[in-house]
């Protein structure tokens, strides 16, 4: 019977326009549904996920929704197709509709068939994309500004915050917070227009803490890679270079969205934030790096929309910007043959050649192994990997193929720097 169940369709494999997009990006529809989000895209007469998101975040001109039940619904289109058989609307027989998993409301079926022969790889996911269902609508909350909510001062240093648990020990109970996001008005709003009933309290409680946790895994992340690399940001100012930024990171980000280091590092000497990819969003972030150095006790964040190595030869070589401290990468996927031929081989060795310390996250075993390999072949220094303590708590499916276990932001990270030591100026090992 097995051999009847439709076979899932290969592993990401980026095209032209998905290089720079992780898996979990609106481009990796088209790896596995040819046509998918070109089809979303003329359906809604846009030219790309840029004027997608705008449109969404209510903040293109051109282009808006009627109305929110409008623009629930078109998100709700580009999950359309038959988790089965990979059928989008557009060929459906006639009288035939796709519909929903009654369980987890995320995945599609053309007939009860193809639901009954997918049964067995969708029950294995099934439970978790339930939350995915729901952290999709609820994640439209930090375009409204309701998430991320504030944080609580540290009480304890940065060396003994090691994980989740401890930073949530610092923050006390949530529940006032969270419980003041589910009541406003934009949580009524949400759950008026888009096309499923409002979970329970408890359930949207626990998955604003999991997009909370999305936005905090990356700041925390880069002060983790700070203390792994021991830099002192009491000691002097610090420039950070976020590589291969991608429209996730810097979609709608504020001037704000670091100053968890500044309770991390309190009294620090001044943090430089620069994001740098050619996924770069507009937004007020977008303004020239600096030359030197910060405002003290201060983050400061900017933006440039290009390739790193690009980046370091326009702006650092001319001392137009600062030389980084610290290069931090979020899931770059640089284990994509493509991607790292045509955006990340000449940032590496870039990397390497200038003995810049690297922090990069993956977003699973399987990339944290492919990714290993690649530095290893090019003999750059690997100090150390593994999982990462503030990996994010939220699902990501990866959307066109809902069936894959789904994955979790930042879960696995490999630290380097510089080359590999020769062979000559290593000890005598035992095995030698
Ligand atoms: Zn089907
Ligand atoms: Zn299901």
């Amino acid at each position: 019977m097995a051999s009847q169940i439709p076979a899932l369709p290969q592993s990401y494999a980026p095209t032209n326009e998905s290089v720079f997009s992780d898996q979990s990006g609106f481009f990796s529809l088209d790896s596995n549904v040819p046509g998918l989000s070109r089809v979303i895209l003329n359906s809604l007469n846009m030219k790309d996920y840029g004027q997608y998101r705008a449109a969404v975040e209510g903040k293109n001109k051109g282009i808006s929704f009627r109305n929110y039940k409008d623009m629930f619904n078109k998100m709700e289109e580009t999950f359309k197709f038959c988790t089965g058989c990979n059928k989008l609307p557009e060929h459906l027989t006639e009288g035939q509709s796709l519909k929903r998993c009654v369980k987890c409301l995320n995945v599609y079926y053309c007939t009860k068939d193809c639901q009954r022969k997918d049964w067995p790889q969708h029950k294995k996911v099934c439970k978790k994309l339930r939350l995915v269902g729901i952290d999709r609508l609820v994640e439209w909350l930090s375009f409204t500004g309701n998430l991320p909510f504030p944080t609580k001062k540290w009480c304890k240093s940065a060396a003994e915050v090691r994980n989740w648990e401890d930073w949530l020990s610092m923050q006390g109970d949530l529940s006032p917070c969270l419980d003041t996001i589910l009541s406003g008005g934009n949580m009524t709003n949400l759950w008026k227009n888009n096309c499923r009933p409002r979970p329970d309290d408890d359930d949207l409680r626990q998955s604003l803490w999991r997009i909370q946790s999305e936005f905090l895994s990356r700041v925390l992340t880069v002060g983790m890679a700070v203390q792994h690399f021991s830099l002192d940001p009491y000691a002097k100012p610090l420039t950070i270079h976020l590589a291969g930024a991608s429209h996730n990171e810097s979609m709608g980000a504020r001037l704000t969205d670091y100053d968890e280091l500044n309770s991390m590092f309190p009294g620090h000497q001044g943090i430089e934030v620069v994001m740098v990819g050619p996924e770069v969003v507009d937004g007020p972030i977008v303004r020239p790096p600096l030359r030197a150095f910060g405002p003290r006790q201060r983050v400061y964040i900017s933006a440039y929309k290009g390739l790193y190595h690009q980046f370091w030869e326009e702006l650092v070589e001319k001392k137009e910007a600062a030389k980084p401290d610290l290069v931090v990468g979020y899931h770059p996927g640089f284990h994509a043959n493509k991607g790292l031929i045509e955006g990340w081989l000449p940032t590496l060795l870039l990397l390497r050649d200038f003995n810049i310390p690297s922090f990069f996250t993956m977003f699973s075993e399987m990339e944290l192994e492919c990714s290993l390999q690649i530095l290893h072949e090019l003999e750059i220094h690997i100090r150390d990997s593994g999982p990462n303590p503030f990996t994010s708590q939220k699902p990501e499916q990866v959307q066109a193929c809902p069936n894959k276990m789904p994955v979790y932001c930042n879960s696995q990270y490999i630290r380097f720097q510089g080359l590999q030591p020769q062979q000559e100026s290593e000890e005598a090992s035992p095995d030698n």
